[in-house]
């Protein structure tokens, strides 16, 4: 037999990977490759924060921690969650991990039973589907059109919802399209939440504070208190304060979900790195004025961009509400052909023409489960992303 097992014998590594390392490779020959495959800030971690890593190394914070995460980081959590989200929570009811993308999964791991189901709005983020597979349950994907913005409806809900549903996934805002969902729409999915009570809700808050209206992102559990005692708020400092390497995450939940993740952890992992836990209680408590700056050059970027791509004939896109990153419909070039003679048949097929013709690297919509789109991401530079539009364009004009 297979010495891999079924569960990893059903998963596939991340499409966007891929791309960067197809993107690298073309590089590595020689040619000249505008990227805008990254989902990560093209910003350093600011300086208090990795002060205060130094300041725990030469402190000697070097040792295992609590595994639920340092007291003073789930405090810092806590408060966090306090003053930003109006949520209540305990130290007890919050587990660090290694990143929310850890979250995530050893939540998934911690409850799901073989052929449980999870609905997952799409577009989503590339790894839930094979996060669940991984898992044994069973991703339910519920396409939701550009012409709803994108997001799942009360409807669409109501009727993806089975007695083995185990999980709603909520990514607000999305990766890959930016949409957020405001308290209204939330009103609307508590109300289906509410006939259905077997049914649990994971919300992916990782990109809450890039939003590009001034506005602060609603949480469901604002909208609708009493789904508490159903809802795992996943949430980390990667993309707030520019910290993806530093790997942490965190779950905020009821307390038998949160005792689970914790014996689940305390055999699979471990604690969190000491000193990114340090770093975090700097980045949660610290100056937060990197924030503010950092999403104004988002927003910078994004008003740019945007436009530059509705210009380009054959291509569309939808402001984002926030997150970085942009999903371009590319309907209109679909049947067209390239100057080599290639018909362009899916998004797959624009995206491998953008890359070999224009030298841009953008992630396919197959990806993210909604086709014929491309997403773009705009955490790289303003002379990067004018370039890669540039070339875009005079690509999409070279077809006939
Ligand atoms: N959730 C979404 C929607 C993401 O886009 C990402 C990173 O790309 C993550 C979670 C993972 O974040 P972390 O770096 O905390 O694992």
């Amino acid at each position: 037999r297979s010495r891999i097992s079924a569960r990893v014998r059903r998963i596939k590594p991340s499409p966007s990977t891929a791309a960067a390392d197809r993107a690298s490779a073309l590089k590595r020959e020689g040619k000249s490759i505008v990227s805008l495959v990254v989902g990560e800030p093209d910003f350093d971690t600011p300086a208090h924060i990795r002060t205060a890593a130094v300041w725990a190394m030469e402190k000697g914070e070097t040792r295992y921690t609590v595994l639920a995460g340092t007291l003073e980081l789930r405090q810092a959590i806590v408060a966090k969650l306090k003053r930003e989200n109006g949520l209540v929570y305990d130290p007890a009811e919050i587990v660090v991990t290694n990143g929310a993308k850890s979250a995530i999964y050893s939540a998934l791991e911690a409850t799901l039973e073989a052929g449980d189901e999870v609905i997952i709005p799409a577009p989503y983020w590339v790894s839930y589907p094979d996060m669940v597979l991984a898992c044994e349950g069973i991703p339910k994907i519920v396409a939701c059109p550009e012409s709803q913005s994108f997001k799942i409806s009360p409807a669409q809900l109501e009727a993806a919802i089975s007695e083995k549903t185990r999980w709603l996934l909520i990514n607000s805002p999305s990766n890959p399209t930016g949409a957020s969902y405001s308290a209204a729409e939330y009103r609307g999915i508590a109300e289906v939440l509410a006939r259905h009570p077997h049914v649990l809700v994971m919300t992916d808050d990782i990109y809450e504070h890039i939003r590009f209206d001034g506005e602060s992102t609603p949480h469901l559990l604002n909208a609708a208190p009493e789904l508490r005692e159903r809802v795992l708020a996943i949430n980390g400092v990667s993309k707030t304060y520019a910290m993806t390497g530093w790997r942490i995450g965190w779950i905020a939940g009821p307390a038998d979900l949160v005792g689970a993740l914790n014996t689940l952890l305390s055999q699979a992992s471990g604690n969190a790195c000491s000193i990114s836990q340090a770093a975090a209680v700097a980045a949660l408590t610290g100056d937060q004025s990197f924030v503010g700056e950092t999403v104004a050059t988002y927003r910078a970027r994004r008003d740019r961009t945007l436009a530059r791509i509705n210009a380009i004939p054959g291509l569309s896109c939808r402001p984002p509400d926030g997150a970085f990153y942009l999903y371009v419909n590319c309907a209109g070039l679909i049947g067209r052909t390239t100057p080599a003679g290639t018909r362009l048949e899916s998004d797959s097929d624009v995206v491998m023409y953008l890359l070999e013709a224009a030298g841009v690297a953008v992630v396919q919509g197959t990806a993210y489960g909604l086709s014929p789109f491309f997403r773009a991401s705009i955490a790289t530079s303003q002379a990067a992303l004018d370039e890669g539009t540039d070339r875009i364009a005079r690509a999409v004009a070279e077809l006939h």
